[in-house]
């Protein structure tokens, strides 16, 4: 057994499946999950010695690459400062400042600690505003372990092979309606369905947690249409999509407006943090302003903020990153296909800026149901080939691949090497 493997078998008995979050297990490819020390750059180190090119990214927040020094660096000087103060700090409005002059359609901000938080409290909003208590949500998007987001849900809660959980009331579910994704007629239908009962319409605008599944054209625009028509709320998850497809995310994008707009990891840099935001109208809602209630004793911590806020300064700082990154998607995704021809390996490749996701199916995938049909058995043979030449990507199937400012040409042309030789044993 090597270091990673003992410490997972002593990991087991006291924490559960040896995590802290599921799919961190590996449990999808079927081994021991590699135990990892430092980051830097494009890659990360594990307790025995070895190195990987990552693609995981933390889930995404690690956009520069990790251990960035301007990130390391705004970390430092906070933390000399003491680690939380339980009350306002200048940072907290400067970041606000920045995120409301970097996306669209929002003009305030209210912070969080992770991406679960800032989805339960932005449909606490939705419902509070509208006085509604239904949402829709879409097969096989993730949006965090909130009770009535456990309902048909991506990420590991699919690949545990639970569409739901255990320990969610039928209650708290019972309100949430699942449509499908790039199906607008099924959107249309639960609306109709439930007339002047449906809060909002949460969705992914880039579906990234059954693999990566784009929005088809029209799609985002429909479901503004259907939302102003029967007078729903429009949220777009953009934990995934947020900073990352450009630097007002999806809604930038995909020149489509949300009324509420969620945000996590990557606007702390790789700190737990998450936001919820939107119009003044909708956040002055929010206690104390207004009836709806949310709190949080760490929220907008200034450790947490220093590092969110050196991140996003960086990115609007420089624009570059967003045409390096989206270049290296472009240029991933025209190498594996260009293996997949020449090795015949029954593999699909969808790709949106500088996200990824393979699917071990010969036809193309625009839907859940598509994405389902991927062979999740040899999406684990790939893992493991592509981690024993060094090549770190999510442990799962229903994931996405994350590329960083850190990978260059020359950590590409690996990559490509060692899905070459992988490509060729399944
Ligand atoms: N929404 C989306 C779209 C996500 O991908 C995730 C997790 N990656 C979440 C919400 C939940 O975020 P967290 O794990 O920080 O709670």
């Amino acid at each position: 057994m090597d270091i990673s493997e003992q410490l997972f078998e002593r990991a087991k008995r006291v924490l559960p499946g040896g995590v802290n979050s599921p799919v961190r297990a590996y449990r999808a490819v079927g081994m021991a999950p590699r135990f990892i020390t430092r980051a830097d750059g494009a890659y990360i180190y594990d307790e025995d010695g070895k190195r990987y090119i990552d693609y995981v990214c933390s889930w995404g927040p690690m956009i520069l690459g990790h251990n960035h020094p301007v990130i390391r660096e705004a970390v430092e000087r906070a933390v000399k400062d003491g680690l939380s103060f339980g009350a306002p700090t200048r940072r907290e409005v400067e970041i606000a400042e920045l995120m409301i002059g970097m996306v669209p359609n929002i003009e305030m901000v209210r912070m969080v600690n992770s991406g679960t938080e800032a989805v339960m409290s932005a449909l606490r909003l939705a419902r509070g505003a509208t006085g509604r208590d239904k949402l829709i949500k879409f097969e096989g998007c993730y949006h965090g372990h909130s009770d009535c987001m456990l309902v048909n849900a991506g990420s590991s809660a699919l690949a545990g092979g639970h569409p739901s959980s255990a320990g969610v009331p039928v209650g708290a579910a019972r309100d949430t309606l699942t449509a499908q994704f790039n199906d607008l007629a099924s959107v249309e239908a639960l609306l109709e369905q439930n007339p002047g009962q449906v809060a909002a319409v949460i969705v992914e605008p880039v579906a990234a947690n059954m693999g990566v599944v784009g929005p088809a054209p029209g799609f985002l625009e429909g479901l503004r249409a259907l939302c102003d028509k029967h007078g729903s709320l429009l949220i777009f998850d953009e934990v995934i999509t947020g900073f990352r497809l450009a630097p007002g995310g999806a809604q930038a994008y995909f020149g489509v407006r949300a009324d509420l707009v969620t945000f996590g990891k990557i606007i702390g840099g790789g700190m737990p943090v998450g936001a919820y935001c939107g119009s003044r109208a909708l956040l002055e809602q929010v206690a104390p302003c207004g009836p709806v209630y949310q709190a949080g004793t760490l929220s907008g911590n200034p450790v947490a903020m220093a590092a969110g806020l050196a991140q996003l300064t960086y990115l609007r700082e420089h624009p570059e990153v967003y045409e390096h990154i989206n270049a290296k998607g472009a240029a991933l995704v025209e190498g594996l296909r260009q293996l997949v021809k020449r090795t015949g390996a029954p593999v699909v490749i969808n790709q949106l800026g500088s996200l990824l996701a393979p699917f071990f199916t010969p036809t193309a995938v625009t839907t859940f149901t598509d994405a389902k049909g991927s062979d999740v058995a040899k999406y684990a043979r790939y893992f493991q080939g592509m981690l024993e030449r060094g090549v770190a990507l999510a442990p799962a199937q229903f994931e996405a691949m994350f590329i960083s400012e850190a990978h260059t040409q020359a950590e590409l042309d690996a990559t490509l090497a060692a899905a070459e030789a992988v490509f060729q044993t399944l």
